[in-house]
């Protein structure tokens, strides 16, 4: 009997959790719905660190062959260099070692997946005659702007940046300035616009761009991105939707996620919990995180709070400061006495909390969160509404969403660069979506239980994100791609 030879595929993950998070959950698919050999390439300055903060490491490492490259040096990085270059440059630094280690895969892979920031891995493909594709971890509406970018009239960019104009984005919904990328807060960091242009440009070169988001949740963007009158004016590569790709609440296998918080959150009321949390490396600068601890006490509302040590100058974590506490345990950095005063109410977690189960609870009723595209698809699957709280990247596009598109979700509008929310307007937020009877938090939570339908829908066999895998597996497995059938057909 002729055992036929499995297809493999390589996907290679960028630096940081929110990344490596979808594209180990896509690696899952692809092995268990499809039976691939899946080598998960991950590039970081720190794994042990990665392995330690996923709940269920180990049912991955039963799935997938997950290698991590040697950790790429970094400290000769100019200093004020975006964390996007900074990305940028991590990720051409492990292209050597990634080329060494794709020639000696054994059967050679048939495809390379990259997510946003592999780009140049591409040119590796390219050389060893593989398909080759881009996972793009967020949704169509950031895509679309990134492929438009390089295309953007200069004019209109002027405009945006400066006189805060909305910026066009064809067929789709124009980006308000309110919730501009971040890079555009940065407009005379040339390194950075040119490194993100060139994203877009690579990308509109691919076999196939999946993404995580579905055909329900962004029907207009993604019929912009296909049609040829529109965004498909600028790039005719397939679209893939293949989301909601969020990690299963329940592990593989039998290994158990105990945690003190689950433990507590067993013993509140449903949907009465706000958890709280800024994403993977997310945090407050002291004084806002003053205000934040004082809104949480003010509302009286139950609350987990994943808290991190105030950021100096960036939004972007200052992980390793270790922290003096007073008397009743409370870190230095929250109010005095809030642990004891919240005590009856309130579960501080510090640093890191397993978010896919505290959201899954029934006891957590909605979800102030700094957007990123992970918790947001967590939050949708679990039916969860949130209080958006952007902070960099993408994430003011994604509350936009979320809060003016969608509707699922409340908005902080007063939450900006440079600005101070105060304590009253955070409370009151907060009560607005909490509180039973208030209007505005019944109208979120129906919509965000219609998307959750939406999405389940979308992942079940015979549903669109189904279908846009399996499309995917099967050009894998064949080594012909639609757009290569067409020019053939
Ligand atoms: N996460 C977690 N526990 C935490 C903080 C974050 O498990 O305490 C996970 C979260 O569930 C999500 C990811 O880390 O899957 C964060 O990704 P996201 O895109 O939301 O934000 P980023 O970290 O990229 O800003």
């Amino acid at each position: 009997e002729v055992v036929p030879t499995k297809t493999r595929i390589a996907i290679l993950a960028s630096p940081g959790m929110g990344h490596l998070i979808p594209v180990l959950e896509l690696g899952r698919c692809f092995a268990v719905h499809h039976r691939f050999l899946v080598t998960i390439f991950v590039v970081t300055t720190d794994p042990s660190t990665a392995q330690s903060q996923l709940p269920h490491y180990s049912s991955y490492q039963d799935l997938l062959d997950i290698v991590f490259l040697p950790p790429v040096d970094v400290s000769d990085l100019a200093t004020g260099l975006s964390i996007l270059s900074q990305l940028v440059l991590l990720m051409r630094r492990a292209m050597p070692i990634l080329r060494t280690e794709i020639a000696a895969l054994k059967p050679r892979p048939s495809a390379l997946v990259v997510d946003l920031f592999g780009n140049e891995a591409l040119e590796i493909a390219d050389d060893f005659g593989m398909l080759k594709y881009v996972f793009n971890t967020t949704n169509a509406w950031f895509l679309a702007l990134t492929l438009y970018y390089p295309h953007h009239d200069e004019a209109d960019k002027h405009d945006h940046v400066y006189l805060h104009k909305p910026l066009n984005i064809p067929g789709c919904a124009p980006l308000e300035y309110e919730g501009t990328l971040d890079l555009n807060l940065r407009p005379d960091d040339r390194l950075l616009h040119e490194d993100y242009a060139k994203m877009g440009l690579d990308m509109a070169k691919v076999d196939g761009i999946l993404l995580n988001s579905w055909e329900g949740l962004e029907p207009k963007t993604l019929k912009a991105l296909r049609d040829p009158n529109s965004m498909g004016r600028f790039s005719s590569v397939p679209i893939h939707p293949v989301g909601p790709l969020v990690r299963p609440v329940k592990p593989v296998g039998n290994s158990v996620c105990q945690s003190k918080v689950l433990d507590w959150l067993d013993l509140q009321p449903a949907g009465s919990v706000l958890y709280v949390s800024f994403g993977s490396g997310g945090t407050l600068p002291a004084d806002q995180l003053a205000e934040l601890a004082w809104g949480l006490e003010l509302s009286q509302q139950r609350f987990v709070w994943v808290v991190r040590p105030p950021s100096e100058g960036s939004a972007f974590g200052s992980f390793f400061r270790q922290g003096k506490r007073t008397e009743d345990g409370t870190p230095d950095y929250l109010p005095d006495g809030f642990l004891s005063r919240t005590r009856e109410v309130g579960l501080v977690v510090e640093m890191w909390a397993p978010q896919t189960q505290v959201l899954a609870h029934e006891s957590v009723g909605g979800f102030l969160s700094h957007c990123g595209w992970n918790s947001t698809l967590e939050s949708l699957v679990s039916g969860v509404p949130m209080i958006c709280w952007p902070l960099y990247a993408e994430q003011g596009m994604n509350a936009a969403m979320l809060s003016d598109h969608l509707g699922m979700a409340a908005r902080l509008r007063e939450a900006g660069p440079g600005v101070v929310v105060g304590r009253e307007v955070i409370e009151k937020m907060i009560r607005r979506v909490m509180e039973k009877d208030e209007e505005h938090g019944k109208l979120v939570k129906a919509k965000v239980k219609e998307l959750k339908r939406s999405a389940e829908a979308a992942l079940a066999k015979g549903g669109s994100s189904h279908g846009s895998l399996e499309q995917v597996a099967k050009e894998c497995k064949t080594g012909l791609t639609g757009l290569k059938e067409r020019a053939r057909g």
